[in-house]
């Protein structure tokens, strides 16, 4: 086999990125923008030992799970992969996704994937959008998306994931750019002032939050602005942003606007806000709702994308949880406490800890503003918190994709809990840690995939572990040698 050669593939499985996958001659093929059951004609792209690429060329027999895209440059931008593939098959998809990982990675089979709990409607859920501006070929300004894997802007005026207001919102910021002759950043030199701009909605109350990512120093504009009112801000910006008291004016009017800051990051990665914020029109926050909780948001601050399944995330999460009133419970990576202001309502106390201080301001302003006084917040790493928070009856774990710290999982292990209630974003590393708990004694009890994020390939899956042997305090450094000769002792005195 080699490159540039014709196949013909019939797709059998999906790759965890959403790319179909074919096999021939004992090799396997992945190609992009194929769906299983297809039956396709491919160009061969690149060739490896036992595994290929290769590019559709003709789909001479779709598969019945095959549909059309809504998105005009689906198969360019790298936010949907899975648009070409029905919404059924999608959650069937993502089901076996996180079968597999706790399978393959945790070695797990004994336990039920439940299905995927979807949406009614899986488009337009998206309450933020992060932008990158940028110029094209022609030296005009655009905004967009990234294009899988590059940094290319792919322009994307209508995305069906995100909410009617994203278009009008970022072609007044275009307009207001060519009009003042402000410059969008160019990534290669690291010349240009607007990066990113941020765009989120409270789906519940409509107030809407923009953040400009500019490309100013983070040091002078602090030092410069930190302590001036809002008012003041903006004049003294016009010197660096010509126009911006006019551009604040043009968006302030888009209905709901609450909030408009600028983030300075002049750091040339790929980090896309910078480490604070100003506020240069309306309120530092924006407020939104879920269940019966109202939650105060910062630019900075993480908050789920999709505010109608996060509900159905909570929810399952409370429910496992199994609460009585009695319980302390920890929640950790709490963002601005939004699970722990559920749980908060039926415990007996929550510890909620999260690293982003601004975060942890929103959260203990959300407990004040919902009139909860059961719910304590800590900023800080939560490996290195843990250690310091009284005994615990449950605790739930949120972390970001790359999982729980391995000293976190040691110290939750020597807590004790009688359930543990992981809220993961990437099966992989939920598959890794729930390994880890199993080899510590907790049995898992139930696995609940909910789709937050409908058509890319993020599963959310919430699970739930319990200790059946809630005295035992099995070290996690221990290795499985030891593990049995501490199990096989205790049973002898037992007897
Ligand atoms: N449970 C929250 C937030 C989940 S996102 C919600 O549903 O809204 C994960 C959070 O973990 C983010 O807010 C991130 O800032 C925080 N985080 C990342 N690393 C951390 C660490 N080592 N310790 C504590 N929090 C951390």
């Amino acid at each position: 086999m080699n490159k540039n050669d014709i196949i013909e593939l019939v797709i059998d499985d999906m790759s965890v990125e959403g790319a179909g996958i074919g096999h021939l001659d004992g090799m396997a093929f992945f190609v992009k923008d194929a769906v299983t059951g297809d039956k396709v004609r491919c160009v061969v792209t690149k060739v490896k030992k036992t595994y290929g690429y290769a590019a559709i060329r003709e789909i001479m027999e779709p598969s019945k799970d095959r549909v059309e895209p809504r998105c005009a440059v689906s198969k360019r931008c790298g936010g949907c992969t899975l648009q070409a593939m029905s919404y059924e098959a999608e959650l069937r998809f993502k089901q076996n996704i996180v079968r597999n990982n706790l399978k393959k990675i945790g070695g797990i089979t004994d336990v039920e994937i439940q299905p995927v709990i979807g949406m009614n409607n899986p488009w337009n859920y998206r309450n933020k959008a992060q932008f990158p501006v940028g110029i094209d070929k022609e030296g005009k300004n655009i905004y967009g998306f990234f294009a899988a894997r590059t940094h290319d802007i792919i322009p994307a005026s209508d995305c069906h994931l995100g909410i009617a207001e994203n278009r009008e919102i970022m072609e007044l910021i275009i307009g207001w750019m060519n009009s003042h002759g402000v410059s969008a950043y160019d990534e290669a030199d690291g010349t240009g002032l607007i990066r990113h701009v941020l765009i989120r909605k409270g789906f519940a109350t409509g107030q809407i939050m923009v953040c400009l990512i500019c490309n100013l120093d983070e040091e002078n504009t602090r030092e410069e602005f930190e302590a001036l009112s809002v008012k003041d801000r903006l004049s003294g910006l016009e010197k660096k942003i010509a126009g911006i008291s006019e551009l604040v004016k043009t968006i302030g009017k888009v209905t709901g606007m609450t909030s408009i800051s600028i983030s300075p990051n002049s750091i040339r990665e790929n980090t896309i806000m910078g480490e604070y914020t100003l506020t240069i029109w309306g309120k530092d926050v924006i407020v939104d709702r879920i269940g019966d909780i109202s939650y105060e948001i910062s630019p900075l601050a993480f908050y789920q994308v999709n505010p109608v399944q996060t509900k159905v995330l909570y929810e399952t999460a409370l429910e496992y949880a199994g609460l009585t009133g009695d319980e302390v419970v920890w929640d950790l990576y709490c963002g601005i406490g939004t699970i722990s202001l559920f749980l908060a309502q039926k415990a007996k106390k929550v510890y909620g800890v999260e690293i982003i201080p601004d975060a942890i301001t929103n959260a203990r302003r959300n407990a004040e503003i919902n009139n909860i006084t059961n719910a304590e917040f800590f900023v800080g790493a939560a490996e290195d918190i843990v250690d310091t928070l009284p005994s615990s009856d449950v605790i739930v774990v949120d972390p970001p994709r790359k999982g729980l710290d391995e000293r976190c999982i040691d110290t939750i292990v020597r807590v004790s809990p009688k359930r543990i209630v992981y809220v993961s974003c990437d099966s992989a590393t939920l598959a890794r840690d729930l390994r880890q708990f199993v080899d510590a004694g907790y049995t898992i009890e139930k696995v609940q995939p909910v789709d937050q994020f409908s058509k890319t390939c993020h599963v959310e899956t919430v699970c739930l572990l319990s200790n059946r042997k809630a005295d035992s305090h099995i070290k996690l450094s221990l290795d499985m040698d030891e593990y049995y000769d501490i199990i096989e002792k205790e049973q002898a005195e037992n007897k």
